[in-house]
C-alpha cells in the first residue's frame, strides 16, 4: 500500500479538494481501492465532498489522572515528573489541569502511595464509511473545548477498514505542529499546497521543515497559481522540491469548491494531471 499525504503550512490553500480530487480520479481512472483518512481532525470536511455514509462511529477516551486525597501525602513526585505542567501541588494536594494532560501515565506510575487512579474522558470521535466513487472515508472530529488533536489522529490512522487498500491519501491538519507531524508519520510521500505569495512561501517553508525533520520524501503543488511565483519557485529549486501540479488561479475553480465540488468535478480535465503526478510519485519512489 502507498501512502500519500497532502499537507500545507496553512489552511484554506486547497489541500483538502486536492485529496479529494486525487482519491477521485486514481479510484475512476486506474481502478486502485482508495481510502483517505481526514485527520484535520479540527476541522473535517473531506465528508462534504466525499459525501460518505458514515456506518461506524467510535468515540476516543484520553486517561485523566484522578487523586484520592485521603492517600496523598503532598510529596509532591507527580508534578515533579509530568513534563507537561498538567499537575501541580499546593498546600500538598494536587491539581490535575486535564486540558494540559497528555494522558502518558508517568504520575499514576510514579506515585508512591498508588493514590492515582486514570479516568477515561472522551475528546472525540471518529467515523468511517463509503464514500462517493467507491472511496472509503474515515475521519477524526475533536470534540469543542477539546486541546489535544493528537490522540484522535493516532486513533484515527490505527482504525483501519478490514480490506487493505492500494492507496491511501492522508490529508493533514494545516501548520507544522504536533497534529501535523502525527498525521505525516509513516507517509511514503508529502505533497505540499502552497500559494505563490509571501505567506504561501513564509508556511511552505515551515511544513517542508517538519518533512525534512521526519526523513520523508516531497513535492509541490502550486495552487492559484498566478504571475508571482518567484519566491515558492526558488526555494522549490534551492531544496529540490520538485513542482508536481500546478493549479491557476480561476473564479471558476472557486466557485465550484464553494458549491461543493472536487477540482477534476469542475474541469474533468484535471484528471489527466492528477495520474500524471500520482505516476511520477510512484516513479520518484522507486528510484529512492
Ligand atoms: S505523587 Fe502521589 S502522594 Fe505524592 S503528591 Fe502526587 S498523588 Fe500525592
Ligand atoms: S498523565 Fe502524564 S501528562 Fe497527564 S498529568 Fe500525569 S504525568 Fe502529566
Amino acid at each position: 500500500m502507498m501512502r500519500i499525504a497532502i499537507a500545507s503550512g496553512k489552511g484554506g490553500t486547497g489541500k483538502t479538494t486536492i485529496a479529494a480530487s486525487l482519491a477521485q480520479t486514481l479510484s475512476r481512472e486506474k481502478s486502485l481501492s482508495v481510502l483517505v483518512s481526514d485527520c484535520d481532525v479540527e476541522g473535517p470536511n473531506l465528508h462534504l465532498y466525499l459525501q460518505p455514509d458514515f456506518k461506524d462511529t467510535k468515540p476516543v477516551f484520553q486517561m485523566i489522572p484522578e487523586v484520592d486525597n485521603e492517600t496523598c501525602t503532598g510529596c509532591g513526585i507527580c508534578a515533579d515528573v509530568c513534563q507537561f505542567n498538567a499537575i501541580v501541588v499546593l498546600n500538598d494536594k494536587p491539581l490535575v489541569f486535564p486540558e494540559l494532560c497528555h494522558g502518558c501515565g508517568s504520575c499514576t506510575l510514579t506515585c508512591p502511595e498508588a493514590a492515582i487512579r486514570e479516568v477515561p474522558v472522551k475528546i472525540g470521535m471518529l467515523m468511517r464509511g463509503p464514500g462517493k466513487s467507491q472511496i472509503n472515508l474515515r475521519q477524526g472530529t475533536l470534540d469543542i473545548g477539546e486541546p489535544q488533536a493528537v490522540p484522535i489522529i493516532s486513533a484515527l490512522k490505527k482504525w483501519y477498514f478490514p480490506e487493505i487498500p492500494d492507496l491511501e491519501i492522508i490529508d493533514s491538519p494545516p501548520g507544522a505542529s504536533c497534529p501535523v507531524v502525527e498525521a505525516l508519520r509513516g507517509a511514503d510521500y508529502v505533497l505540499l499546497v502552497t500559494e505563490p505569495t509571501p505567506f504561501g512561501l513564509h508556511d511552505l517553508k515551515q511544513a517542508y521543515q517538519v518533512t525534512e525533520e521526519l526523513g520523508l520524501h516531497a513535492g509541490v503543488i502550486i495552487n492559484r497559481a498566478s504571475f508571482d511565483e518567484k519566491g515558492v519557485r526558488e526555494f522549490c529549486l534551492n531544496h529540490d522540491l520538485p513542482i508536481l501540479l500546478q493549479i491557476p488561479l480561476d473564479q471558476q475553480i472557486g466557485e465550484g469548491i464553494a458549491r461543493g465540488k472536487t477540482l477534476v468535478e469542475i474541469f474533468p480535465e484535471y484528471e489527466e494531471e492528477f495520474i500524471d503526478m500520482y505516476e511520477d510519485i510512484k516513479k520518484r519512489l522507486l528510484e529512492c
